[in-house]
């Protein structure tokens, strides 16, 4: 009862990659129709029904409306990258720290190729940057990207804030041949913080 087929995407990762545990705080973004919220909201035990664990709290945030996921706050028709949007999430987050980023966002494909996938890597580094600016140490970071000449220059970028950073191509993605996402683990901090 998953909303659409990418929630076994981010269960692939998450049980290879161990990035979503009970008391987690998790920032979803392009979240519409809600399938890694409903993933988020298990995993993080954000709804409370595991009775003796750490309840987490997920955000999630989309262009489109979309429908109520019990445990989850969301944000819907709401652009993640306006400065407006990202004043609402930090407010609403309050004091606590993100111990997950994920977005799976993908920008509206022109069909022109070069375009479509500088805005994709534009949109990972919207997320890149809240993500440093937000983050508990030791979080981690899942954005989507498309096969392109900027991933591995995002790949080098998220190396000086996460210890690891790793290209994974789920199972169930296999379907849409240029998709692929990095796994940034055990974040470092920032300088300044
Ligand atoms: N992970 C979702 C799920 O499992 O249900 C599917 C996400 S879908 C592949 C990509 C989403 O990114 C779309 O719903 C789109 O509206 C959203 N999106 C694209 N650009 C965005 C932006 N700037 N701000 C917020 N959401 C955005």
């Amino acid at each position: 009862n998953y909303r659409c087929r990418s929630a076994f995407k981010l269960m692939e990762i998450n049980d290879k990659y161990g990035i979503l545990r009970p008391g987690d705080t998790v920032l979803d973004c392009g979240a519409a129709p809600g399938s890694w919220t409903q993933v988020a909201v298990e995993r993080t035990n954000a709804n409370g029904k595991q009775e003796r664990a750490p309840q987490g709290a997920v955000f999630s945030i989309d262009l489109l409306h979309f429908h109520a996921v019990p445990g989850a706050t969301i944000f819907g028709g709401m652009d993640f990258t306006s400065s407006l949007s990202q004043k609402r999430l930090k407010e609403s987050l309050k004091d606590r720290k993100v111990n997950c980023v994920l977005s799976d966002m993908a920008p509206n494909a022109t069909g022109v190729r070069m375009l479509d996938q500088e805005s994709i890597t534009n949109l990972c580094y919207e997320v890149l940057r809240f993500a440093l600016a937000m983050s508990a140490p030791q979080a981690h970071l899942v954005v989507k990207v498309w096969d392109n000449g900027d991933v591995p220059k995002l790949e080098r970028d998220m190396l000086r804030f996460y210890e690891k950073v790793k290209r994974v191509k789920p199972r169930a993605s296999r379907g849409d041949s240029a998709e692929h996402f990095l796994v940034a683990r055990n974040f470092k901090g920032t300088p300044e913080s």
